[in-house]
């Protein structure tokens, strides 16, 4: 039971290197707690992927200013190049040592005697197994990032402590980049942009999780919806509409009642029946399929529909717009004879996907093709024949359209294998916008059927697949991707008018009806402020053009326009604005010609 052994932090890897002086930072940052607050009662301090963090009960809540405090004082500890010595005790004396310290004593419970370790540095001593750098002077560049609630042992039933939060990386430069993209996350973060511009709304009357969607995010969400319908009955999708609830039984037949209950809704009873909410829309839509009989002539059917699924995160997982608890999917799924059929199908679903993220101007995502797992029948419907048959055609069809991929094994549906769209979040996530399913299993539990041309019964195979995700998801990524500046076909005021006095606002009414009869987003600003004020609220909006009147524009039928983002066309006539905007729109232009 030695001190620690000296480590030739050069020598080793540098996530573990990482590790250590992460996991040592957190000691010096309890060190100067206890200076700060002395009864302080200590947590864990763990290294985590950006720094470390360590959780305190504390009399009172954490300000900015003891952040500042408490990082000055870490940087005099670091100064002094304490050394990490670890020593062997027993139970009895850990017990002595941490009477007070209501955590530490149940962290103790978990350790087998004779295993007892703790750390001491400087004047301060903590419960800990090890995993440090030799002395506090080789903590590298660090900055003691935020305060946040966590509970003890991550359970809510458990005391709230008061968690600080520190980046740390091996060098300034390192850590300076770290900053700079959480800048650009923040500036990007669609919570805080959604909330600017008002575009959506979660209130906690209505619960964490559900979005309440504001008229100009509900206008964004409109124009995806109808282009997104559009585009699929171009290509012979039918629409239905089914119900959000089904009893539950629904549910068990198809299997996500054993693989999916815990992110369910409770169950409702009523009449000696038990429903829930929908987890998602298949079996709706095996119901569809099954109102009526099926010949193989008019497969493939496509049965497609905004459906709303309702799935039970956690509430740590819950987050603004993009993981939400009721959302929208634009699902769709479609019944095909034979796996000739599946593969052209899952090839015109990639081909939309590629038209669809290409016109909203996406980049950042990649194909993975998402495997089951032989192994592992608790999580995967075991039918090794089967899995291979689904996850060659995609594999097929991956190539055959020219996409670039990637496997990865163990990430598949229940129920098949299955192709992910994966997208970078502005906060630097990777996380799947919709997926592509060929599956056989559904088919077989409902016992699907079409007539064959020889008269016999056939199974149907199901392609299950989303092109623009949920609402919720695109337009939370949307919001990150466009900081706000959407294109004007999707933005929620397309222009406002701007009179320069009082006596142009009859006039600027006109411009705005005129642009309004072509079914353009426009508002007049006849508030009595100054122009400038006008203007600089218009682009604080992001609304993509203002058009300034006054008497020279009056008597011409002309407005000055200036484009969002700052150009500034001059004077052009009202006809040619209008004409301008309607061919922005109709061609979902990312941003005006030639800017
Ligand atoms: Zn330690
Ligand atoms: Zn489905």
């Amino acid at each position: 039971m030695a001190s620690e052994s000296h480590v030739d932090l050069a020598s080793l890897p540098a996530d573990e290197r990482l590790s250590r002086m992460r996991h040592s930072a957190a000691h010096v940052l309890a060190e100067a707690m206890v200076e700060l607050i002395p009864g302080a009662e200590l947590g864990i301090g763990p290294p985590i992927d950006t720094g470390f963090y360590y959780d305190f009960r504390l009399p009172r809540p954490l300000t900015q200013d003891d952040l500042e405090w408490l990082e000055k004082r870490m940087r005099q500890s670091i100064k002094r190049k304490h050394r990490f010595q670890m020593a062997g005790i027993s139970r009895a004396e850990a017990e002595a040592r941490w009477a007070d310290q209501e955590f530490k004593l149940d962290l103790l419970k978990d350790i087998e005697d004779g295993s007892i370790t703790q750390c001491t540095h400087a004047a301060f001593t903590d419960l800990c197994r090890g995993g440090h750098v030799n002395h506090t002077g080789e903590i590298p560049a660090f900055k003691l990032m935020s305060i946040a609630g966590a509970y003890w042992r991550g359970s809510e039933k458990n005391p709230q402590l008061q968690r600080v939060y520190g980046a740390l990386f091996e060098d300034q430069a390192e850590l300076d980049a770290y900053l700079e993209r959480l800048e650009d996350a923040r500036r990007r973060d669609h919570r805080r942009i959604g909330r600017d511009l008002k575009l959506f709304d979660l209130v906690d009357e209505i619960g964490p999780g559900h979005v309440v969607w504001l008229p100009a995010g509900a206008t964004i969400r409109r124009e995806l919806q109808r282009w997104i319908e559009d585009l699929e009955l171009d290509r012979g999708y039918q629409h239905v509409v089914t119900p959000a609830v089904s009893k539950r039984e629904l549910y068990v037949k198809s299997g996500h009642w054993d693989h999916f209950r815990d992110a369910m809704y409770p169950v409702m009873e009523r009449d000696g029946e038990e429903y829930v909410l929908r987890p998602m829309n298949c079996p709706s839509h095996i119901m569809v399929y099954q109102s009526e009989q099926h010949s193989y002539r008019e497969l493939p059917i496509r049965i497609a529909e905004l459906g709303n699924m309702h799935r039970w995160e956690k509430s740590g997982q819950v987050q603004g717009m993009s993981r939400v608890r009721i959302m929208t999917l634009n699902d769709a799924h479609i019944f095909c004879a034979g796996i000739e059929q599946v593969e052209s199908e899952v090839e015109g679903v990639l081909r939309l996907m590629e038209h669809v993220y290409g016109v909203l101007g996406l980049k950042d995502y990649t194909y993975r093709l998402s495997l089951g797992d032989p192994g592992d029948h608790e999580k995967y419907v075991d039918n090794p024949p089967m899995w291979e048959r689904g996850e060659a055609l995609l594999r097929r069809v991956l190539q055959k359209v020219g996409l670039s991929f990637y496997e990865a094994k163990g990430e598949a549906a229940f129920y098949g294998p299955k192709i992910d769209v994966q997208f970078q979040t502005a906060s630097g996530k990777d996380e799947t916008l919709v997926t592509v399913q060929v599956d056989f299993h559904f088919p077989e539990q409902f016992k699907l059927e079409y007539v064959s041309d020889e008269g016999g019964r056939e199974r149907p195979i199901i392609v299950h697949r989303g092109v623009i995700s949920t609402l919720e998801r695109m337009v939370a990524l949307l919001i990150e991707e466009y900081e706000g500046n959407f294109p004007l076909w999707l933005s929620p005021v397309q222009a406002i008018v701007v009179p320069i006095a009082d006596r142009h606002v009859a006039y600027a009414s006109e411009v705005a009806d005129t642009l309004r009869a072509l079914r353009l987003r426009v508002e007049v600003d006849d508030r009595g402020e100054r122009m400038n004020a006008k203007i600089r609220d218009g682009q604080l909006r992001k609304v993509p053009y203002l058009l300034v009147v006054g008497d020279r524009e009056a008597e011409s039928a002309a407005a000055a326009v200036r484009v969002r983002g700052g150009a500034d066309l001059g004077a052009m006539p009202i006809a040619a604005i209008a004409e301008k905007l309607r061919s922005e729109r109709d061609t979902r232009a990312l941003r005006p010609e030639g800017s």
